[in-house]
């Protein structure tokens, strides 16, 4: 198949695009680098499969030549990257996911959009099954986020209704691994640098907010299965073993043998209290569930940041 990944130099994008290599298909990666890097698709620039297209996908995405499938990963994911870039994120919700769509139908493609948790907002039900519709303030500083998935959702389900276009919608829950942005913001890569630079660990409010997380390639893997065999329904994937904040920040204390101090910060406004998934459906459909428990991937992603840390 040919398949092109918008997003392809993100964090998720990357991993997305060597897996779907591996598989045997020629993959276009397209982004414009706002939150991606050059470096996360440097070991592809020779791959005789792989085409890199510089561009911003809420812009007319033009392809030549036929397409089989459409990965639309383009969006700014941290919070803290999405709280300074809150335009830019509404429009690939909203444009870029219109463009994406678009393409697909124009090429008769299968597409797949990347949603998220944060569909849900904080959270009234707990676990969160795909069947809730959310808790979400449109106008709080987290909307611009959340709003524009839960759009790019409404337009995804329009086209599969009204263009029969093939469609998966994966709502994905807090994922962590290799090639995080080591100054992203979010939890896992922040606890992981500041424990291996001596610095204090930042925890946000008390610490007893929950959250649940995925190791990258068991995330990879239920998306290409949700591509292969899903349908259209929205599917939660994601890890979900629970566990405070504060019990992360200390298993990374464990896990990295640092000394740092865990210091309390005030709370982000609208930050959700509990997070974690209802995978019955991902489970029943797909026979997926994930395998990396939280310790072996956060051992991994430390071993990356090391890597980091010391060059
Ligand atoms: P990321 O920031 O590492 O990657 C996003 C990529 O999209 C970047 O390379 C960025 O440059 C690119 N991009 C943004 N706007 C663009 C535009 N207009 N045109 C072209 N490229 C553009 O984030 P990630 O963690 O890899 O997230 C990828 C996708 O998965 C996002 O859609 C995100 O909402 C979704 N998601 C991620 C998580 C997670 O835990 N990582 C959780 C839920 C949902
Ligand atoms: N958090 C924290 N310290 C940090 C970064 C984040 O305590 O340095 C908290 C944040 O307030 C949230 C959780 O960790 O409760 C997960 O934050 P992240 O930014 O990773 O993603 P979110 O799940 O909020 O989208």
């Amino acid at each position: 198949m040919r398949i092109l990944v918008t997003g392809a130099a993100g964090f998720l994008g990357s991993h997305l695009c060597d897996r779907l290599l591996a598989q045997g298909h020629r993959v276009v990666g397209v982004d414009n680098f706002i939150t991606g890097a050059p470096a996360n698709l440097a070991h592809l620039k020779s791959h005789r499969d792989f085409q890199f297209v510089l561009h911003d996908v809420t812009n007319f995405i033009e392809l030549q030549g036929p397409l089989d499938g459409v990965f639309h990963f383009a969006s700014p994911a941290s919070p803290v990257d999405y709280l300074e870039l809150p335009i830019q994120t509404l429009k690939v919700g909203s444009l870029g996911s219109h463009k994406a769509l678009g393409l697909a139908k124009a090429k008769r493609a299968r597409f797949l959009l990347a949603s998220t948790s944060e569909v849900y907002g904080d959270p009234l039900v707990h676990p969160q099954p795909e069947s809730y519709w959310g808790h979400v303030n449109p106008v709080g500083p987290r909307g611009v986020y959340d709003e524009a998935k839960r759009f790019a959702e409404a337009m995804t389900m329009a086209y599969h209704r009204y263009h029969d276009l093939d469609t998966r919608i994966v709502r994905i829950f807090n994922t962590y691994g290799p090639r995080m942005r080591p100054n992203d913001g979010r939890v896992v890569s922040n606890f992981i640098v500041q424990a291996l630079q001596g610095q204090p660990l930042t925890l946000y409010g008390d610490g007893s907010q929950t959250r649940s997380f995925c190791y990258v390639d068991d995330l990879i893997e239920g998306i290409v299965r949700l591509f292969e065999q899903g349908d259209a329904e929205p599917t939660n994937i994601g890890n979900p073993k629970e566990f405070t904040v504060r019990q992360l920040a200390e298993l990374v204390l464990q896990l990295t043998g640092s000394r740092s101090p865990i210091v309390e910060r005030p709370l982000p406004v609208d930050d959700p209290k509990v997070r974690q998934p209802d995978i019955t459906r991902a489970r029943a459909a797909l026979g997926w569930e994930p395998r990396v428990p939280l310790e072996e991937g956060l051992r991994r992603t430390i071993a990356y940041f090391r890597g980091l840390v010391a060059a």
